[in-house]
């Protein structure tokens, strides 16, 4: 018999204000999916050869698009599937410490080396209290107060990460907690590259399943508020979002490393979800200007992207320059060092979305950051992307 695999998927109908709830079959031979409408029991898409869905992103907890509808898979829907797929899919927080925090590039890139993908991500400054609370398990320890000061001394970066065996593989590329020690028996680790000592180690990584789903809960939480908020300064700054092609092409580590080697700073970073509604809010001004904004729309839409404010001189100026034209083909023969050059495909897949309209950065990153009200980005035009977050 041909090889299927079977999910239980959720899709969010906004229309409806509803969830729906499809049985997903995928077809590895040819690459085919098919739906059925649980509820209604009925066919909702027939088998389809449907090339952009992979293997490697069928798992529990994962978010897939299959032609432009956002699904969630909550459970595998046979025994083959889960014991074939499932056996050792696990997620585990990931902090980058202040310490290194600069390296997020470099860390990004390690990550995905290791066989692990970015699922959530933000950056956060913790106060005292919280870093207190997040460590806890050691506050009768010698070291309590100095770890505490150093976690809330600047912006941490934390982040799901996800893949086999992802707790121990994290803690793997970690190294050993002291990073002089880490230098000696593990010295292409994270630690003994990027920490200093017993305290300043660069990284975090949980220590077992039960304490990556508290971490997680933590920063991520999945029922009330947003937990930590992130860093976003609102001035003198500017929105760029790397999209979803580039996040699932596993290319976010070298794109960080180009700007902030550019001198860029990266003031927040928070990766986000965007269903069609939001996405074809945020990308309103293009509407019927340019040809390809029905598409631009599935394209950020696809699948998480990751919202960055960068800080510099003249920043939306400065940073749409480095950006580079809307085309890559024609920004590999103009500015072949800006970065739809370097990592973009075509026009709707050029790598990063930048703001426009100078007056428009800070509208955008403010947007993203979820911080003003609905009605004040519904009235400029822009994404109540916080809905995504409740
Ligand atoms: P981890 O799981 O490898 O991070 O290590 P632990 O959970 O044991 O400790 C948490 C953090 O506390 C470490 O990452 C270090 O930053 C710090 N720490 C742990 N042990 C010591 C120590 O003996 N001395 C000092 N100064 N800091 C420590
Ligand atoms: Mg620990």
């Amino acid at each position: 018999m041909e090889e299927r695999f079977a999910f239980l998927a959720e899709w969010y109908d906004p229309s409806a204000a509803l969830l729906r709830r499809y049985q997903l079959l995928f077809y590895p031979k040819d690459c085919s999916v098919e739906m059925f409408d649980v509820k209604n029991q009925r066919t909702f898409l027939r088998r389809t050869k449907y090339d952009d869905l992979h293997p490697e992103d069928l798992f529990v907890g994962n978010r897939v698009s299959v032609f432009s509808r956002q699904l969630n898979l909550i459970d595998y829907g046979d025994q083959y599937t889960a014991n074939k797929l499932g056996s050792r899919k696990e997620r585990t927080l990931a902090m980058i410490k202040p310490d290194a925090v600069a390296k997020v590039g470099d860390i990004i890139q390690m990550i995905y080396d290791a066989g692990l993908i970015v699922t959530k991500a933000k950056m956060t400054k913790l106060t005292w209290k919280q870093a207190a609370d997040f460590y806890m398990e050691h506050q009768s320890k010698s070291f309590f107060n100095n770890l505490v000061q150093f976690v809330s001394s600047g912006p941490v970066i934390v982040m799901e990460l996800m893949g086999d065996e992802a707790v121990s593989v994290w803690r793997k590329v970690l190294g050993p907690t002291d990073s002089s020690v880490a230098r000696k028996d593990a010295p292409v680790s994270l630690r003994a590259q990027f920490g200093t000592d017993g305290t300043k180690n660069a990284g975090h990584g949980s220590d077992s399943l039960a304490s990556a789903a508290r971490e997680l809960e933590f920063f991520f939480p999945s029922t009330t508020g947003h937990g930590p908020s992130n860093t976003a300064k609102f001035s003198d700054c500017t929105c760029c979002i790397i999209k979803p092609h580039a996040v699932s092409e596993a290319l976010t580590g070298k794109i960080l490393n180009s700007i902030t080697e550019a001198g860029f700073e990266i003031s927040a970073l928070q990766m986000f979800n965007l269903d069609r509604a939001n996405a074809e809010e945020f990308l309103e001004v293009y509407k019927g200007v340019v040809t390809e904004y029905t598409s631009m729309v599935a394209e950020l839409c696809s699948g998480p992207c990751m919202t960055l404010e960068i800080l510099s001189a003249d920043a939306p100026k400065e940073f749409r320059a480095f950006c580079g034209p809307a085309d890559p083909e024609i920004a590999r023969h103009l500015r072949p060092t800006t970065l739809r050059a370097l990592y973009g495909k075509n026009k709707v897949q050029n790598a990063i979305h930048c703001t426009d309209l100078p007056e428009d950065g800070l509208l955008e990153v403010s947007c993203f950051s979820h911080l003003i009200p609905f009605h004040v980005y519904l009235t400029n035009r822009l994404l109540p992307c916080w809905l995504d977050l409740l």
